[in-house]
């Protein structure tokens, strides 16, 4: 559905409904902007729950007061970069897309996909898009170079892979205040790089960190200069923690990642619903109005966009779709996990 081509909100809406039957009664996506809706995710590789809550990241954390957040979303195992990568945008997990390591020491695919092209690749949220809404401009720029081997080469209108971070930024900020791109997804690697160095949790991580807020306040910026805050969601979430020196095994310091979206009509504070790395794909698909690949097991995180007690669990499985992700009720981390006010008055590291 081109939604530009609708004629009135009203057929809109309605279109959306019936393609994705899954949404709540009373729910409809977020109020149209006069502008056109733009997604920019914020992918920072290796960044932890200890690394956002413990870090000063002055610009990540003034972004969560206007955000709707969790510190409980899950990505996969094994909690190795490019089957995490490959989950957040291909909708689905190992078991669907194969891709099951980084291709060092084995081979990336070990499993034959559950859906294919031709070429063999599970579809990713930038082919569907592009296959859906053709005029569509899609940009990915990304710190580490396997990134690209994740995705339809010749999907996106810019595939560019730049040296360290602030280079990355850079590139992806120029090129969308040129372009304003649709959906671009920036990819950063400092953070990783500097847990495999110095360790999880060491200053130096946490200096990573905060260097990596500065890239994400940089995007901010660019935002605010282009008027273009209040029609653009940000996303910023990461493919796995670690845990001293690495990451790859089973562990919740591994598995946990952030999940932060702002953007217009969410529903700022902790997202009461669990919340899987796969669920991106399928939450860029509802708020760029595209449908979900039928491939994806992701669902949209339409807890982002009201408040927890109007969360429903049931009708949306009458109507014959998967039920939508229970409500969480008792914190799934043992520790918690870190409370807004945790956050908002960060207890900042000392070390
Ligand atoms: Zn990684």
């Amino acid at each position: 559905m081109e939604r530009g081509d609708q004629g009135s909100r009203m057929n809109r809406v309605v279109g959306v409904v019936l393609s994705l039957c899954c949404l709540p009664a009373g729910l409809a996506q977020p109020a149209e902007t006069t502008h056109a809706r733009h997604v920019i995710i914020i992918g920072v590789d290796g960044l932890s729950i200890d690394g956002v809550v413990k870090a000063h990241a002055p610009r990540i954390h003034d972004l969560m007061t206007r955000a709707a957040w969790t510190m409980e979303a899950r990505g996969v195992m094994p909690t190795l970069s490019s089957p995490n990568w490959a989950s957040m945008i291909d909708g689905a997990g190992p078991e669907q897309h194969g891709i099951t390591s980084n291709g060092y020491l084995h081979p990336m695919v070990s499993l034959q996909p559950m859906c294919q092209d031709s070429e063999g690749m599970f579809p990713t949220m930038f082919k569907v898009m592009r296959t859906q809404k053709p005029a569509s401009r899609i940009a990915v720029f990304h710190d580490w170079p396997g990134f690209a081997d994740l995705l339809e080469k010749d999907v996106p209108d810019v595939l560019q892979h730049e040296h360290g971070a602030a280079r990355t930024t850079e590139a992806a900020v120029k090129y969308w205040a040129a372009n304003r791109p649709d959906l671009m997804f920036v990819h950063l690697d400092n953070v990783d790089h500097t847990g495999h160095d110095s360790g999880w949790s060491s200053a130096a991580y946490y200096r990573a960190v905060d260097e990596a807020d500065g890239y994400v306040g940089a995007i901010l910026d660019m935002l605010q200069n282009l008027s273009a805050t209040d029609s653009t969601f940000v996303l910023i979430t990461s493919d796995h923690g670690g845990k001293g020196h690495n990451h790859g095994k089973n562990s919740l310091a591994e598995i946990q990642i952030p999940w932060i979206l702002a953007g217009p009509d969410v529903a700022p504070g902790r997202i009461a619903a669990s919340v899987y790395t796969f669920d991106t794909a399928a939450t860029v698909a509802w708020l760029l109005g595209f449908s979900p690949s039928e491939c994806w097991i992701g669902r949209p995180v339409l807890a982002a966009f009201r408040p927890a007690d109007l969360v429903t669990r049931t009708n949306s499985a009458e109507r014959g779709c998967a039920p939508e992700r229970p409500v969480i009720t008792v914190p799934a981390t043992g520790s918690a996990g870190p409370g807004a006010e945790d956050l908002l008055h960060h207890g900042q590291h000392n070390n």
